[in-house]
């Protein structure tokens, strides 16, 4: 649920952003288009530069997109001995962009110089050959449509509407359950597809994929960010985050060290994918931490909340708060051997032994920064609050 939610806020904010960029260049047109000589030669280098950045960053998918649209627009600027069948070829076209759209949302990112890159490529030539397959055969299809009876309307769309409205469908809901930002500019890619071939923008081309190439800049951008500065398992910002945000902190704050409570004995009794699984549902608990916390995962099972401006009473029963919150959490988690095959043939019709109920605690200490102390300092003074919360007997907040 917590993932479909991210998804659609991720695909939200990806086609708000856009929109609404787009929406400002559409109204300062005027300007831009009296720039448009030296917006047309620099979007191949644009593009180029585009490509060469997704592939250092290992967004292949965008990679081949932007490589994608640098030999479309060369071949509709340059005019190259190809580009009079091309232009002959716009149905096959449209359908064989929508496809490698479909089939860029449907895989993930690999390399690019490496076996996968040559796989990639059959695949985009593989897609090019299904949509004139397709185009050969829908004559087939209609006349196989026509036996039945109002089908008027059906039969006018089958050729060209009927592949590209699928493809969008799954492009789309892909987009909806992934909550990733690539997945997002794909269909944000087929969004300006489906306008520049039903020409339903005004904005000439080579706009259009300058604002799409930047739109591809930003998003690689943001991903490395969050590569760098949230933790993968959990969500939260990593250690690395910690220590930047440290800097930015005034005089005044408390700090605290959490610790899930024997969690060594639970991974040795329930196993490391459990013991994974209950970190991060944890995590979620101790994000939602209010009275102005920021939380992050120190590394480990420990994590770290950080309260700026915050005395160590007010933060007290914020943290206490958060330990409540995890002791009475009834965490249900999926049962490993699920994933197997055999296992849920075996398990079918006993849903109930698919899942298990599993509880932990948390202990917590807390320090207020006292004076002149450097952040590293305060933190020391937690983490000696947490050891007493430990021998305390665990499940407790000390400072
Ligand atoms: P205590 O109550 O004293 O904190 O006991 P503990 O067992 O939690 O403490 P200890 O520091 O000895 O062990 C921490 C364990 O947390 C070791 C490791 O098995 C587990 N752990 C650390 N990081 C991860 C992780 O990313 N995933 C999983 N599943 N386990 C982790
Ligand atoms: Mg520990
Ligand atoms: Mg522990």
């Amino acid at each position: 649920m917590y993932q479909r939610i991210k998804a659609l806020k991720t695909l939200f904010f990806s086609v708000v952003t856009f929109a609404f960029v787009y929406f400002l260049v559409v109204q300062s047109q005027v300007f831009w288009l009296k720039q448009i000589a030296i917006i047309d030669p620099l979007l191949i280098v644009l593009l180029v530069v585009v490509t060469v950045f997704a592939s250092y960053f290992n967004r292949s998918r965008l990679a081949y997109l932007s490589l994608l649209w640098l030999l479309y627009y060369g071949s509709i600027t340059f005019s190259p001995p190809w580009s009079n069948w091309l232009a002959k070829q716009n149905d096959w076209l449209t359908i064989f962009g929508c496809f490698t759209l479909l089939l860029f949302s449907l895989t993930k990112d690999r390399g690019v110089v490496s076996i996968h890159g040559v796989y990639r490529l059959f695949s985009i030539f593989l897609a090019g050959v299904v949509a004139l397959f397709w185009l050969e055969i829908s004559g087939s299809v209609i006349i196989f449509v026509e036996g039945f009876a109002n089908a008027e309307l059906l039969k006018e769309t089958i050729r060209l509407e009927l592949p590209l409205l699928v493809c969008s469908v799954v492009i789309v809901v892909r987009a909806m359950i992934k909550a990733d930002l690539v997945t997002s500019a794909i269909c944000i890619s087929l969004l300006f597809w489906l306008c520049n071939q039903y020409q339903l923008t005004p904005l000439p081309i080579s706009l259009m994929l300058t604002l799409l190439s930047l739109y591809y800049v930003l998003v690689i951008t943001i991903d490395a960010y969050f590569l760098a500065y949230r933790d993968d398992l959990t969500g939260l910002p990593s250690r690395r985050a910690l220590n930047q945000f440290a800097l930015s902190l005034g005089r005044k704050y408390t700090v605290a060290m959490l610790d899930i409570d024997h969690f060594k004995k639970f991974n040795d009794t329930y196993g490391h994918d459990i013991g994974d699984q209950v970190l991060k549902l944890v995590a979620k608990k101790i994000g939602c931490v209010k009275g102005g916390g920021k939380a992050f995962r120190y590394g480990g099972e420990e994590f770290t909340i950080v309260f700026p401006r915050k005395n160590i009473d007010q933060a007290l029963s914020e943290l206490e708060a958060v330990r409540e919150a995890i002791e009475k959490y009834k965490i249900v988690i999926r049962h490993p051997q699920r994933k197997t095959k055999q296992a849920r043939n075996v398990k079918k019709g006993n849903k109930q032994s698919d899942f298990k109920t599993v509880s932990v605690t948390i202990s917590i200490g807390a320090a207020v920064r006292e004076n002149k102390q450097s952040f590293e300092q305060a933190l020391k003074c937690s983490d000696q609050a947490l050891y007493k919360a430990k021998k305390k007997g665990r499940n407790n907040v000390s400072y």
